[in-house]
């Protein structure tokens, strides 16, 4: 073989090789970063990756661990600066069983339930691998001993049987709290909207909703209860389903929004809508708040259509009660918060979010200002200002109590011992609603109702205010 020969070979050699190389960075995706959150009752890891990617994950026990491998993907980052304090996590190591081949292990101090899924981009993050590890027994009440129940035959063990639903009738006399369930928007990696100083909104969310969950407890009768208490990720559907769990008269969700254009501002309050946002920053700002579970993932698609049709007819079977009581405490809050600052419109406004879909339970979103607005998002960060927030909505949300308090509850207590003065009764007439059926919901009279607001026909108006008269309360049993 000639010198030239030689070299022509080894250039095709090399060509061949870098073809190869070439391919290998095709096919696999880099894990950039890697992120952990902590919340009550599970630690979640989020892989950053440059593109999709397959996985497969099993345990091991003694010692307890988790293997992650994942195809197709190099390893680009440390995976030894992650924050394993308070979680079953003690450490993390990795290995690149071929170059496209990432073999994860998570060394852990108790075994887990893990769950994974994939994630893909969306205008906040790129292609994401998900595990959540659950903590074993974390979501179980207080339960018998193991060693009971295998002696014991007559103790259920089946860990699939539905729980009874914890609405018996209060017994008399029974005078308990009403419970708020407090709902600080975002969390974990959904940073919610940002601040022109990269403030997060979830920061403000869970600043203003511990306040308020502190001004709430201290009301003797009421009790606040946080939906989220820390720096994670909970879906949309499952902060409904905690304050159901915690029995909650009342669903607050707190945010701080940002809008297209920096000058907005004011606060607002808004109610459920089955039928479409009343304005186009509504629509817009559902859009974004719906938007959080696309950003932190629930594992499945979120918005399919069954489930649309399934809360539409929920809706329609039972919403209407709700959303009245809803539109009610929502411009009490509204007026309230309009004294400690300015408000972006004066009526509570309706648009389809997907956390307040829960029938059974008033719920209202606070926008407590636009966290996009200079001027304003320096006020959300102050804690006077947040303190002044929180005492507004603590006082819409006794106001509307104090008028309608649930039955079996001190506060009802009170009313009925004639402790506080029930004060005139307000009613905000939603779509569907005729002046008929109100008086009936209020057991009023036709003509009473009429005269007490000065109306000359039956013709009332979606938002129109009414005032329930008094002697609705002396017909009461
Ligand atoms: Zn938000």
């Amino acid at each position: 073989m000639g010198k030239s020969m030689r070299m022509r070979a080894q250039a095709v050699g090399v060509g061949v090789l870098l073809m190869a190389l070439a391919l290998d960075v095709f096919a696999a995706s880099q894990v950039k970063s890697v992120r952990l959150w902590r919340a009550p009752d599970n630690t979640r890891l989020v892989f950053d990756l440059s593109g999709p990617v397959q996985h497969s994950l099993f345990t091991l026990a003694a010692p307890n661990r988790l293997v992650i491998d994942v195809n197709g993907a190099q390893l680009a980052t440390r995976l030894d600066q992650l924050s394993l304090s308070n979680t079953p996590i003690t450490g993390v190591r990795s290995a690149q069983r071929t170059p496209n081949d990432l073999r994860v292990v998570i060394d852990l101090s108790a075994p887990v339930t893990p769950k994974s899924f994939s994630l893909a981009p969306n205008q906040q993050y790129g292609d994401r691998l998900v595990i959540d590890l659950y903590d074993q027994g974390a979501d179980t009440a207080p339960s018998l001993p193991p060693t009971t129940i295998a002696d014991n035959p007559a103790v259920p063990v089946s860990p699939t049987q539905p729980a009874p639903k914890l609405t018996p009738p209060p017994p008399p006399g029974s005078k308990r709290d009403i419970v708020v369930a407090i709902d600080a928007g975002h969390g974990g990696e959904d940073p919610g909207a940002l601040g022109p100083k990269g403030q997060h909104e979830k920061n403000v969310t869970l600043a203003i909703a511990k306040e308020l969950q502190r001004q709430i407890s201290q009301e003797k009768g009421f009790r606040g209860e946080l939906v989220r208490s820390g720096d994670y990720f909970i879906p949309l559907r499952k902060r409904t389903e905690i304050a159901r769990k915690k029995g909650a008269d009342l669903f607050v969700s707190i945010h701080a929004d940002a809008a297209p254009s920096r000058s907005a501002f004011g606060a607002s309050v808004f109610a459920l809508s089955d039928r479409g946002a009343t304005s186009e920053t509504a629509r817009w700002l559902a859009d974004n708040e719906n938007r959080s579970d696309l950003i932190g993932g629930v594992g499945s698609v979120s918005l399919d259509d069954k489930d649309r049709m399934l809360a539409g007819v929920l809706l329609d079977l039972s919403m209407t009660a709700s959303l009245s009581s809803s539109l009610n405490v929502g411009q009490k809050v509204l007026s309230n918060v309009g004294r400690v600052t300015p408000l972006h419109k004066r009526r509570v406004e309706q648009a389809g979010f997907m956390v307040l879909k829960s029938p059974d339970i008033p719920s209202i979103l606070v926008e407590t200002g636009f966290i996009s607005n200079h001027n304003e998002s320096q006020k959300l960060a102050s804690a006077s200002h947040q303190q002044a927030l929180a005492r507004a909505i603590t006082g819409g949300v006794k106001q509307f109590f104090q008028q309608s308090p649930p039955p079996g509850t001190y506060i009802a207590w009170l009313r009925d011992q004639g402790k506080i003065a029930a004060g005139p009764r307000e009613h905000i007439v939603s779509s569907g609603e005729s002046l008929a059926l109100i008086a009936q919901r209020y057991q009023v009279g036709l003509t009473a109702l009429r005269s007490a607001n000065s109306l000359k026909n039956d013709t009332v108006k979606v938002g129109q205010v009414l005032q329930i008269p008094a002697t609705a309360l002396a017909a009461q049993p």
